[in-house]
C-alpha cells in the first residue's frame, strides 16, 4: 500500500481520538487575561498550555515550555526542518452562542466550540499528522516541531519567548487560515490624525461627531449634533444622499439643532469592500449642509474631501495603489470623536507590497497636515514569503493530492502567526468558501475537512522532512 493511501487509514482510524483532544482543549476557557506566577498572559492560556503539554507527552514527544509563554512538542533526529506554529489562546465569546461554547459538540458532521477552528482545532490537527507520519515509521532527514503558544490573539508577546532560545526553522507554516497558502501578508499602517480648537459661536455648525470603537473594524453606526439648522433641511440632505450612500438614518431636533444618525454595515477594516462605513457616510451628509466657517466644521469638511465614503482604497488621498501578488491598498477610517474642543481620527490601511513608508505613509500624514491636522502612523511592513519556492511548492502538492483542487498563493489583509517570521507561511486548515465563524458565534469546523486537512499535514511533514 502506498504512503498516501496508508496516510488516509491511519487518520481514519484516529478521527474518534483526535476530535476527544480537540474538546479537552475547548473545555478550558483559555482568553487572556493578567500575568500571574507562572501564567504571563493569564490562568486560561497557561491551563490550556498544561494540557496540550501533557498530550503531547501521552503521544510520545519531547515537550520543552519556555517561560510559561510557549511550548514546543517535536521528533525526528538531527536538524529541525519544519517548525508548525499554532496556538491556544482564543478570543471571548458573546452571548448566542446555540451549543455551550467551552463544550465540543459535534452535529451534523460539524464540530462546534470556541476555538475549535482558531486554533485548538487546527493545532490537534498537527499533532496527529505528526503522530501519523511517525507511526508509519517514514525515514526522516531531520526533525519536526509543533510550537504551542498562548498569546496569538492579542499582540503575540507569546513567540519571542521562544525564539529567544531556538532557531528560526528554514520552513515554517501555521495551521490558522485558510488553504491553499498564504505567503502574502499586506503592511498595516495604524494612523492618527487630529485637530483642536477653540469653543465657537458660528451657527450653523457641527458640535459633536462620533463614530467607531475599535481601529481594525469598519464602522457601522455614527451620529452627530447640528447647532443652527432646521431638521427639514437636514432630512432633505438625507434624502437626496442616503441612497447613494447605502446607509439608513434617523434625524430628530436636539439641543438647539438636529441629531443626525446614520448605519451603514460593519465589517473587518482588512475587507472594507464588504461594508458600509457610517463615519465617512454621514461625513459627506454633514458636509452638505449650510455650514458656517469655522473650524470644527472645516474639519469635518476635509474628512468628507480626504476620505469620500465610497472610496475604501485612499484613492482621495493619492495611495490608491495595488500589485497582483498582493493585491490593493485599503483604508478605513475606523474611528472618529469630535467634540466642541477638537477631533481625533484613528486610520487602519492594508497596503500591499509596492506601499513603502516613503511612497505612500509619508504622503498621507503630509496631506493630512496641509488640511490642518496633527498626524501620526505606526507602519508594519508586509509579510512576502516567494510563491516560487521548493517549500510552497511542496505545501501546494499536497493539497492537490489530497483534494484534487489546484493549489495557489494567495493574500490576505490581515496579519497572522507567521507574520514576523521569515519563510513563513499560512496553511490550511479551513477550505476556501467555508465559513468557519471565528471570533464570532457558533464557531465550527466540519469532520470531513477536519480529516482532510490531517491528511494534507501529514503529506507535508514527509514531504519537507522525508
Ligand atoms: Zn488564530
Amino acid at each position: 500500500m502506498d504512503f498516501g493511501c496508508r496516510i488516509d487509514e491511519w487518520t481514519q482510524a484516529h478521527l474518534g481520538e483526535m476530535i476527544a483532544d480537540m474538546a479537552k482543549l475547548i473545555k478550558i476557557r483559555s482568553t487572556v487575561g493578567g500575568a500571574e506566577p507562572g501564567a504571563p498572559f493569564g490562568k486560561g492560556p497557561a491551563l490550556a498550555l498544561d494540557k496540550a503539554m501533557e498530550m503531547c507527552r501521552e503521544a510520545g514527544f519531547e515537550v520543552r515550555e519556555y517561560d510559561r509563554a510557549a511550548a514546543c512538542a517535536s521528533f525526528g533526529e538531527g536538524e529541525r526542518l519544519l517548525d508548525m506554529l499554532a496556538h491556544l489562546d482564543v478570543v471571548d465569546v458573546a452571548d448566542g452562542w446555540e451549543t455551550d461554547p467551552f463544550e465540543l459538540v459535534e452535529k451534523d458532521g460539524m464540530l462546534y466550540g470556541r476555538g475549535v477552528s482558531d486554533d485548538k482545532g487546527p493545532l490537534v490537527l498537527a499533532l496527529y499528522a505528526m503522530r501519523c507520519v511517525r507511526d508509519l515509521g517514514l525515514p526522516l532527514k531531520g526533525s519536526v516541531g509543533l510550537i504551542m503558544g498562548t498569546d496569538e490573539e492579542s499582540g503575540m508577546r507569546d513567540l519571542p519567548h521562544y525564539y529567544a532560545v531556538e532557531k528560526h526553522a528554514p520552513n515554517t507554516f501555521s495551521p490558522d487560515a485558510d488553504f491553499p497558502v498564504y505567503n502574502v501578508e499586506k503592511g498595516h499602517m495604524h494612523g492618527f490624525f487630529s485637530a483642536a480648537w477653540e469653543d465657537g459661536t458660528a451657527l450653523p455648525r457641527v458640535k459633536s461627531f462620533s463614530g467607531g470603537f475599535r481601529f481594525n473594524v469598519l464602522p457601522a453606526d455614527a451620529e452627530a449634533v447640528v447647532l443652527g439648522v432646521d431638521e427639514k433641511t437636514v432630512r432633505a440632505v438625507c434624502e437626496a444622499e442616503a441612497p447613494r450612500l447605502k446607509v439608513s438614518y434617523t434625524a430628530e431636533p436636539a439641543e438647539g439643532g438636529v441629531k443626525l444618525a446614520v448605519t451603514g454595515l460593519s465589517c473587518h477594516a482588512s475587507v472594507p469592500e464588504n461594508g458600509v462605513n457610517g463615519i465617512t457616510a454621514l461625513a459627506e451628509l454633514l458636509a452638505k449642509l449650510p455650514l458656517a466657517d469655522c473650524a470644527p466644521n472645516r474639519a469635518v469638511r476635509a474628512v468628507a474631501k480626504l476620505f469620500p465614503a465610497a472610496d475604501c482604497n485612499g484613492t482621495a488621498l493619492g495611495v490608491d495603489m495595488a500589485d497582483a501578488v498582493s493585491g490593493r491598498l485599503t483604508m478605513v477610517l475606523s474611528i472618529l470623536k469630535m467634540d466642541e474642543k477638537g477631533i481625533e481620527c484613528t486610520l487602519d490601511s492594508r497596503m500591499p507590497i509596492c506601499a513603502t513608508e516613503d511612497n505612500c505613509v509619508k504622503p498621507i500624514l503630509s496631506l493630512l497636515e496641509s488640511e490642518g491636522f496633527s498626524a501620526r502612523a505606526d507602519f508594519t511592513p508586509p509579510h512576502n514569503t516567494p510563491g516560487e519556492g521548493e517549500f510552497v511548492r511542496k505545501l501546494l502538492d499536497c493539497y492537490e493530492e489530497v483534494t484534487g483542487e489546484k493549489g495557489r498563493c494567495c493574500y490576505t489583509g490581515g496579519g497572522t502567526y507567521v507574520h514576523d517570521i521569515e519563510g513563513g507561511v499560512a496553511y490550511g486548515p479551513l477550505f476556501p468558501g467555508f465559513e468557519a465563524n471565528i471570533h464570532g458565534n457558533n464557531e465550527r469546523m466540519s469532520v470531513a475537512d477536519a480529516l482532510k486537512a490531517v491528511r494534507i499535514y501529514a503529506r507535508a511533514i514527509a514531504a519537507v522532512c522525508g
